[in-house]
C-alpha cells in the first residue's frame, strides 16, 4: 500500500466524519448533564453517571455507568468535593478522556463551606461532619478529610455558574469536535439567555419573601440563596451527613419556635413525614429538590429544577 493511498484514504474517511463523529460525552449529575445536553443538541447526547434519585455524595457505580465513562472522550463533572467516590473511576476508566472539573473552570463563582448554618444544636451529632457519607445510610469509603475545608460543591444552584459553564462546555466540545463548534456556541448562547431571563423572573418572585426565616434539609443552597438574597436560619443535617437524629430535630423545633421559622424544607429522599410530625403546627413544610430528580434527565431539566426551587420557596415562605 503506497503512502499516497493511505493519505487519500484518510482524507476520504475524514470527509465522511462530520455529523457522524459526535464525541462520546459523560456528565456526573443530572443538572450538569442537562447543561451538556443543551449544548450538544443537534449533535448527540451525553451519558449521565449519577442516576435520578441517587445521592451524588455516595453512589456505587453500576456497570452501565462504568461503561459510559470507559467510552467517554470528554467527561464533565463538578469535582471530587461533590463525588469523591468518582475520582478513581474517572482516572481508571476515563484515563484517556479529557476531564473537565467545572468547580475549577473559568468564570465559576465558588463559595467556601459555611459553618454557621448548623448552629449549636449538635448534641447528638457525633456522626456529623462527614460530608461525603451517603445521605441514606453510611458510606465507609467517605473521604472525611475533605469535609468542610474546601469549596462548597453545590455550585450548580447558582444560575450564573450554569451560564458560565455553558460557555466552558461549548469550548471544550469545540476543541474535541471543531466541525460542530458553531452549533455548540450557538446552543450555549441561547441557553444562557434563557437562564438569564429565568433569573430575572425568580428574583422578582422571591423579592417578597427574602426576609422570611426557614430551615433546609442539608446545607446545599447557599449558591441559590446568595444569588437571590435569601437568608436561611439553619440546616437539619450537618454537612451532607446522614439523617438528623431525634435529639437534633427536637432542638431544631425549639429553635424554630424561638426564631419564628416559617418553613422547614426537606428533600425528596428524606422521610418528610417525620419532619411534618415533629414540626407540626410550628412551621410549614416544603420540599427542595437540588438535583431535579422529578424530571427526566435531558436539556430541559436544569431550568425546570431552578424553577421548582423558586416555586417551592415562594409558596412555602409566602404561606400559600
Ligand atoms: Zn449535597
Amino acid at each position: 500500500m503506497t503512502t499516497r493511498f493511505i493519505l487519500s484514504l484518510g482524507l476520504v474517511l475524514g470527509c465522511a466524519a462530520p455529523g457522524m463523529a459526535a464525541p462520546q460525552v459523560a456528565a456526573d449529575i443530572a443538572p450538569v448533564h442537562a447543561l451538556v445536553a443543551r449544548v450538544m443538541a443537534g449533535v448527540g447526547a451525553p451519558a449521565l453517571i449519577v442516576p435520578p434519585g441517587a445521592s451524588p455524595h455516595g453512589h456505587a457505580l453500576r456497570p452501565s455507568e462504568a461503561a459510559a465513562l470507559d467510552r467517554a472522550d470528554v467527561v464533565f463533572w463538578i469535582g471530587e468535593g461533590l463525588t469523591p467516590w468518582l475520582e478513581d473511576p474517572i482516572e481508571t476508566l476515563a484515563g484517556d478522556a479529557h476531564v473537565i472539573e467545572l468547580l475549577g473552570a473559568g468564570g465559576s463563582s465558588v463559595l467556601a463551606f459555611r459553618e454557621g448554618l448548623s448552629f449549636a444544636a449538635n448534641a447528638d451529632d457525633d456522626h456529623g461532619h462527614d460530608d461525603h457519607a451517603a445521605e441514606k445510610g453510611h458510606d465507609d469509603h467517605a473521604h472525611d478529610d475533605h469535609a468542610h475545608d474546601g469549596a462548597d460543591p453545590h455550585a450548580w444552584l447558582d444560575p450564573a455558574n450554569a451560564r458560565a459553564w455553558l460557555g466552558v462546555i461549548a469550548g471544550e466540545l469545540a476543541e474535541r469536535d471543531p466541525d460542530n463548534a458553531t452549533l455548540y456556541a450557538a446552543n450555549a448562547t441561547e441557553a444562557a439567555a434563557e437562564i438569564k431571563a429565568l433569573e430575572a423572573d425568580i428574583a422578582a418572585r422571591l423579592a417578597a419573601v427574602r426576609d422570611v426565616p426557614y430551615l433546609v434539609y442539608h446545607d446545599a443552597y447557599q449558591y441559590f440563596e446568595a444569588r437571590f438574597g435569601l437568608v436561611p436560619t439553619g440546616a437539619l443535617a450537618l454537612g451532607d451527613a446522614a439523617d438528623p437524629g431525634p435529639a437534633r430535630i427536637a432542638a431544631l423545633r425549639d429553635l424554630a419556635r424561638a426564631e419564628g421559622i416559617a418553613c422547614v424544607f426537606t428533600e425528596p429522599q428524606f422521610n418528610s413525614a417525620r419532619v411534618a410530625a415533629v414540626f407540626g403546627d410550628t412551621a410549614r413544610h416544603g420540599v427542595l429538590d437540588p438535583l431535579g430528580s422529578r424530571h427526566a434527565p435531558g436539556a430541559a431539566l436544569y431550568p425546570a429544577l431552578i424553577e421548582d426551587m423558586a416555586a417551592a420557596l415562594a409558596e412555602c415562605l409566602g404561606g400559600r
